[in-house]
């Protein structure tokens, strides 16, 4: 069975044709700067041949998967393509594993105004399979998935009741499908059962994980909220918000943007969301990058301090995601002073940092781990148990 995921971004799409009896990637394809006035960026590669970079105008989403299909189509027919996944992230009363039809992307629109950037280019790429694949079924995986075993406890905000059923206003948590494979992978490669899950790049999240399913994630009802992001805010008191639109006389639409795309690490920095270029200001003396890089990193630590009392401790604290694999030196921001709660780094293995491996000391009670995560594999596997199970 072969099944191709879809990986839309804002101004990207990327792809990946899974040969399911062994996971074996069969094709992959990326396109960059749809939409652009310049010239795009569609490479791509076949299992048994060279990468291949093509630079030609890709005008939009339409443009980018043909082109994805076509070339696809040069060794393998479409007919076998049992199935698209999609990593959907949000859904309103729809979680779970479904088929994409107009009643669930009815329900994405709902909520729409949670994750917009998401949702937008969810819906325009699975149209557009819609047209190019007549018979093919669309399945997702929504992100909040992973999170549908939290408590109650843990899910309600103190709002009045009949909020929460009439708008289902609660936690609802994302970045499910890369929490999920570290939770699975700390447990093949540590014997972890609970296990703290740092995802950390343009948008970051931690998860508390026990025996396979979160019971409790860093971001709520929408993937603005938790840890701050690249761009986008992280946790705000709800009144400092309702202050600033007073003062600032804001739109929804207004608080919404400056809330999404002028805040997070690039808010705080006032140059860029990007960790690479935190630690390269910081490296001049940039104080403002050094309170952005530091505010992140205490974020981290009180979500990990937070999920240690949620769990009654843990066995490993995995770090994932761009920023979480290739940056020692947040890593250690994160991790200082935790000694007394039994999480000592080995200050050599992080600076080493290995792509899958263990940074913590001998004496660390907890395990530090360095995991890459692999959400296509998560999507590919449910995409499968779906087929199988309707
Ligand atoms: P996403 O944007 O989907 O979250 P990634 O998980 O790849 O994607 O994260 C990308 C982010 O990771 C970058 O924006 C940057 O902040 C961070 N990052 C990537 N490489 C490094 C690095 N070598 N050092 C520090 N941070 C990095």
């Amino acid at each position: 069975m072969k099944i191709l995921i879809a990986n839309p971004g804002s101004t990207s799409y990327k792809c990946k044709l899974y040969d399911m009896a062994d996971m074996k990637i069969l094709f992959q394809a990326s396109v960059e700067r749809i939409g652009d006035k310049e010239e795009g960026i569609f490479s791509y590669l076949f299992n048994d041949g060279e990468k291949i970079i093509v630079k030609k105008k890709i005008p939009d989403y339409f443009a980018a998967i043909e082109i994805t299909l076509e070339t696809l189509k040069e060794k393998f027919s479409i007919e076998d393509v049992s199935a698209v996944g999609f990593k959907t992230v949000h859904a309103k009363g729809i979680t779970g594993c479904v088929e994409l039809t107009d009643e669930v992307l009815k329900a994405m629109e709902d909520f729409r105004l949670l994750a917009p950037v998401h949702t937008d280019v969810y819906i325009t790429a699975i149209s557009v399979f819609k047209k190019l694949l007549k018979t093919t079924p669309l399945i997702g995986l929504f992100e909040t998935h992973f999170h549908k075993n939290i408590p109650p406890e843990a899910y309600m905000y103190g709002i009045p009741y009949k909020y929460f059923e009439q708008y289902g206003i609660r936690k609802y948590g994302f970045h499910g499908s890369s929490h999920r494979f570290i939770g699975m992978r700390a447990k093949e490669l540590y014997s972890a059962d609970k296990v703290i899950s740092c995802h950390l790049g343009g948008s970051s999240s931690v998860c508390a994980i026990k025996d396979g399913w979160s019971v409790d994630v860093s971001m709520g009802m929408s993937p603005q909220s938790g840890l701050l992001n690249a761009k986008r805010v992280g946790d705000l008191d709800s009144f400092a918000l309702l202050y600033l639109m007073e003062k600032e006389n804001l739109s929804i639409k207004e608080a919404a943007d400056i809330l999404m795309s002028k805040s997070g690490i690039y808010g705080i920095s006032c140059i860029s969301g990007d960790f690479r270029d935190i630690e390269t200001e910081m490296g001049k003396g940039n104080k403002k990058a050094e309170l952005a890089f530091k505010t992140f990193a205490y974020y981290v630590k009180r979500y990990i301090g937070e999920y240690l009392a949620v769990l009654n401790s843990a066995d490993c604290i995995v770090f994932t995601a761009g920023a979480g694999q290739n940056s020692p030196a947040l890593r250690k921001e994160i991790l200082s002073g935790m000694e007394n709660l039994g999480i000592v780094l080995d200050d050599s293995k992080n600076e080493v940092n290995p792509k899958e491996g263990l940074i913590s000391a001998k004496e660390s009670k907890i395990l530090i781990a360095v995991i890459p995560t692999n959400e296509e594999f998560i999507v590919a596997k449910e995409v499968q148990k779906y087929l199988a199970n309707n």
